[in-house]
């Protein structure tokens, strides 16, 4: 069997919480997230067979205890996430997600068949379709982002929720806004990465103010469930 993938990073602490993980990174998504650094990569290009992936996720076992599927957007390969599935649970690997919450009925189905035992998804901006389109492209697909965000929040399945704190695309009131509706549940706020394969780069010229990076320090240390990642 084969799939679009864009590759395997070997060993990640923090994209399983608590776990040492390797990551598979499928190519394709369905947004076009103007912050997006992955962008370049998504574009679809040789499909990979399933036991060339595995090849190289059995160099870890032994180190790692998890595997996380991330894209581009994982969830459009139903079918190799299946798949997937058998090897982790041959190998007595946890299985978890990094997803844009965009294939909602998907999502449930997964987690009622207990693919997964860990979800990551985003959060793109303010829970409303106006600002998510202005960021991602798209409106059509909010709904969907919704219901799954509520799947995920709302039932038992391990979980967190990412962002990409992005100048200009984010101020403070919005984090602060949409934090209002993601607690208790964990959010991770991750900086922007500035790059060559950002998809909208006008966002390269635009920098955090150091007063917001105070601000928002200041912000989280009031917050439990809230945590910065790659601001120091
Ligand atoms: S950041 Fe957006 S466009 Fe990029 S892979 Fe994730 S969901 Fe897709």
């Amino acid at each position: 069997m084969k799939a679009y993938f864009a590759g395997v990073q070997d060993l990640s602490s923090v994209d399983y919480p608590g776990h040492m993980c390797s990551v598979v990174f499928f190519q394709g998504c369905n947004l076009k997230c103007r912050f997006c650094y992955n962008y370049k990569q998504q574009a679809i290009s040789e499909k990979t067979s399933l036991e060339n992936i595995f090849k190289k996720l059995k160099k870890n076992l032994g180190i790692v205890d998890s595997i996380i599927l991330s894209g581009g957007e994982a969830l459009i390969y139903e079918y190799a996430i299946l798949k997937i599935k058998e090897w982790t649970k041959e190998h007595e690997l946890l299985l978890g997600v990094e997803t844009n919450g965009t294939f909602n009925e998907r999502l449930n189905k997964l987690i009622k068949k207990n693919i997964f035992d860990f979800v990551a998804m985003d959060i793109k901006s303010n829970f409303n379709k106006e600002d998510y389109k202005k960021i991602t492209g798209f409106s059509q697909v909010y709904k969907e982002f919704e219901k799954s965000f509520k799947l995920v929040k709302n039932g038992n399945i391990a979980h967190e929720f990412r962002m990409t704190v992005t100048p200009t695309l984010h101020s403070l009131n919005d984090i602060k806004n949409i934090n209002e509706v993601v607690k208790p549940s964990k959010l991770v706020l991750q900086r922007f990465q500035p790059g060559e394969n950002v998809l909208d780069k006008s966002l390269n010229d635009k920098v955090f103010s150091a007063e917001f990076i105070k601000d928002l320090k200041k912000y989280a240390k009031t917050q439990k469930n809230v945590e910065l990642r790659f601001w120091e």
